[in-house]
């Protein structure tokens, strides 16, 4: 019998090269194998299995995908744009532009390349646009020691707050974001270490109730790993925004994302159990009553006379109406 000749050469290096054709992904947490076709399969099924869990998604949405042009949100797109097709659901794409020099210019036109692909309408804005300042210039403020906030802090509240406009220009019912398991471990520690429990008993992943002016949001990712999510836009071949965000390692997400992975490379399951662990933790708070007021300046729900959004604008605005004397 005629034997494989790598493996003749190179006995080891043979069965691992065929091992690797066969097998794309370990799942540690798991102890699982899969193929190509089994880790496709599996992505979708899981997400599929996530939005019914948690009740995020209704057969008649009109659903605004909020699409960055990196990996995740890509990812997103293509297994929402498979799974919604059984459903009379309607998919829109919602995109902001940030204003980061060497990333933001890149994302537009993959967004928009994947729009026209897959035949959805593309909604898009900027913060410079809408707030008058892009996140280059939060960052020059921010290395002038002008501000204490780091330009994360800005990104990530004007973000929530143009994607909410958007989704309410499209029309859409429930805005879908690619926020994965690694994001909500971050998230969830980040919380404790400021001390943010009302924040931490917001973080809700069922379908929020509808308020006027505030479009629900759900994360149908949340139970894969980042880098399960990026392997699907890998093995699909599928075009996102490589370039990673200059800003990202000032920010404390930067530095509990490292010791995460530590910890979930040490102690497969980390990632989960802190998302168990905080289900367990809102399943034990007391229910509180917020009472909503509107922001004077936009009308965004906010619990304070002016949403953050608006606040952090005002922060900005005041300096450069110092700097100009
Ligand atoms: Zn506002």
């Amino acid at each position: 019998m005629l034997r494989d000749p790598i493996a003749v050469i190179f006995p080891i290096h043979g069965t691992m090269l065929r091992f690797f054709n066969m097998y794309v992904y370990y799942k540690r947490d798991a102890g699982r194998y899969f193929s190509k076709e089994e880790f496709l399969n599996y992505v979708e099924k899981k997400t599929i299995r996530t939005i019914q869990k948690y009740d995020m998604l209704r057969y008649d949405d009109t659903i605004a995908v909020a699409v960055s042009g990196g990996k995740d949100s890509v990812s997103l797109l293509y297994v929402l744009d498979k799974i919604e097709k059984k459903f009379p659901t309607e998919l829109v794409i919602v995109h902001v532009d940030e204003g980061i020099s060497g990333y933001s210019e890149l994302s537009y036109p993959i967004v928009a390349r994947h729009a026209k692909k897959l035949g959805y309408r593309l909604y898009h804005t900027s913060f410079k646009d809408l707030f008058g300042f892009t996140i280059d210039d939060v960052a020059k403020y921010y290395f002038e020691q002008k501000v204490d906030l780091e330009p994360c802090s800005f990104c990530g509240e004007w973000r929530r707050w143009a994607l909410n406009k958007l989704a309410l220009e499209a029309g859409a019912t429930v805005l879908v974001t690619a926020h994965t398991l690694d994001d909500f471990a971050q998230t969830i520690m980040m919380n404790i270490l400021r001390n943010a429990l009302s924040r931490l008993s917001r973080l809700v992943l069922s379908r929020e109730k509808t308020i006027e002016g505030f479009v629900p949001r759900v994360h149908p990712f949340v139970e894969l790993y980042e880098k399960e999510t990026a392997l699907y836009a890998h093995l699909l071949e599928l075009e996102h925004n490589d370039a990673p965000c200059p800003y990202a390692e000032l920010s404390m997400r930067w530095d509990l994302r490292l010791f995460l992975y530590q910890q979930e490379e040490k102690h497969p399951g980390t990632l989960y159990n802190i998302l168990r662990f905080h289900q367990s933790l809102l399943r034990e708070l007391p229910q509180q009553k917020i009472t909503l007021k509107r922001c004077q300046l936009c009308g965004y729900p906010t619990t304070t006379d002016i949403c953050r959004a608006h606040y952090l604008e005002r922060i900005l605005r005041s300096l450069k109406l110092v700097s100009r004397f």
